[in-house]
């Protein structure tokens, strides 16, 4: 089964295809649409539910979308809906992953609580009326310094908890098993094949 993938994140898909082997994954600009909808929901789920409606009205096919973030507990929750912008300031230029963590990295300086959390909502929109939701996270803390070079994001100063170490030091492919989009992502592969049983008995 195809289904769009409401992102831009090329590193999102690689991962995401990776746990979905039951679909094929397509980003809107590999069929050169236009996408990027303003994200102005509060939460993560209402956020993935706008890109995936956003995505929806324009293939009016089957769209998968994830809004992730990560929410620091010393920094009350942030940056949250808020990480893929952290630290950017409206109309100038955009920042890199290392530049975002450097600052939050600054931000934590002295801080001795790290605890963090990395969230991920997946929105399956199949149709109008057939939309499913999953969230899942992934608990951990953030370093004190970054390391390693897999993943991408915030992963080199994100030290996952079950997997024992940091994000981007696990070998590519290992992530899934620990990581906030793998644990939501199982769950919607086991729905997406159950939604594709139904549809194949119509
Ligand atoms: P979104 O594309 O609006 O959902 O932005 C999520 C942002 O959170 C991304 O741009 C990344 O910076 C960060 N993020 C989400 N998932 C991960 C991950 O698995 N590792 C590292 N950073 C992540």
């Amino acid at each position: 089964m195809k289904l769009y993938f409401a992102s831009g994140n090329d590193h999102k898909k690689k991962e995401m295809q990776a746990l979905l082997d039951n679909v094929s994954l397509v980003l809107p600009k590999e069929e050169g649409i236009e996408f990027d909808p303003v994200e102005d929901g509060n939460t993560f789920v209402e956020n993935a539910m706008i890109k995936a409606r956003a995505l929806y009205n324009i293939v009016k096919a089957p769209v998968l979308s994830d809004d992730s973030g990560l929410c620091v507990e010393a920094l009350g929750g942030k940056p949250g809906i808020h990480t893929a912008r952290y630290g950017e300031v409206e109309g100038e230029r955009k920042l890199s992953d290392r530049e975002k963590y450097m600052l939050l990295l600054r931000n934590m300086e002295g801080v001795a609580d790290r605890r963090a959390t990395f969230v991920a909502a997946l929105c399956l929109m199949l149709d109008e009326n057939r939309i499913y939701i999953i969230q899942e996270t992934a608990e951990g803390s953030i370093a004190l310094a970054p390391d390693g070079t897999t993943g991408f994001g915030y992963d080199p100063v994100f030290y996952n908890n079950e997997a024992g170490m940091i994000s981007a030091l696990l070998p590519e492919g290992d992530k899934n098993r620990y990581s906030h989009r793998g644990k939501a992502a199982r769950l919607m592969k086991d729905l997406i094949a159950k939604e594709m049983e139904k549809d194949g008995k119509k």
